[in-house]
C-alpha cells in the first residue's frame, strides 16, 4: 500500500516543485505568483524505495473573496483528512513567517505525523533558514531543496522516522 502523503504550507515555498519531483513528472503548475487558481493534484510517486500517494495543495484560490487565511485552511483540512502523513514545508530562504505559525498550528491539530523541510536549502543562504524552522516545535528540520534534488536521503528518512 502507498504511503498517502500530503505537501502543505503557505503559497511560494515550492509544494508543487517538491510535488513534481517526486512524482516523477511535471504534473502540477509551479508558478513563483501567488493568487493563481489551482486545483489540489493527487499523483503516485516514490521516495527511494517508499511509493507514494501524494496530495499537492494550492496555497490558496482567489485574492478577491475570502481571507488567504481561510483559503488555506480549507485546502489544507481537506488534505489532512485524506493524508497518512504530512510533510510541512517552509522557506529556508524567507525564515518562519506568521502564515507558516498558522498552518503549524492547524498540523498539530491534525494528530498526524508531521515531517518537516526547509526547502530552498541548497546553498551557504538556506543553511540559516533550516535552523530557524527548529522553533516550530516539529523536531528537526530536513535541508531540502526540491529544485536541485537535495535532502531526499534525509527527508526519505525521517518520513521512516515518523511512521
Ligand atoms: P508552491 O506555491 O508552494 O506550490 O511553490 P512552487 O512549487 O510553485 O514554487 C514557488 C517558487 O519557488 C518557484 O519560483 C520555484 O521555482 C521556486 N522553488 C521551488 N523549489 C525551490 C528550491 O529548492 N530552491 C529555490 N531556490 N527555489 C525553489
Ligand atoms: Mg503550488
Amino acid at each position: 500500500m502507498p504511503l498517502k502523503l500530503a505537501i502543505v504550507g503557505r503559497p511560494n515555498v515550492g509544494k508543487s516543485t517538491l510535488f513534481n519531483r517526486l512524482a516523477g513528472k511535471k504534473i502540477a503548475l509551479v508558478d513563483d505568483q501567488p493568487g493563481v487558481t489551482r486545483d489540489r493534484k493527487e499523483a503516485e510517486g516514490n521516495l527511494a524505495s517508499m511509493p507514494l500517494i501524494l496530495i499537492d495543495t494550492a496555497g490558496y484560490e482567489s485574492v478577491h473573496d475570502d481571507s488567504l487565511e481561510s483559503r488555506m485552511r480549507a485546502q489544507t483540512e481537506a488534505a489532512i483528512a485524506e493524508a497518512e502523513l504530512c510533510l510541512f514545508l517552509v522557506d529556508a530562504r524567507t525564515g518562519i513567517t506568521p502564515d507558516d505559525e498558522t498552518f503549524a498550528q492547524l498540523l498539530r491539530k491534525s494528530g498526524l505525523p508531521i515531517v518537516l523541510a526547509a526547502n530552498k536549502a541548497e546553498g551557504r543562504q538556506g543553511e540559516a533558514g533550516v535552523m530557524d524552522a527548529w522553533s516550530l516545535g516539529f523536531g528537526e528540520p530536513v535541508g531540502l531543496s526540491a529544485e536541485h534534488g537535495e535532502g531526499f536521503a534525509e527527508l526519505f528518512s525521517a518520513i521512516r522516522q515518523a511512521l
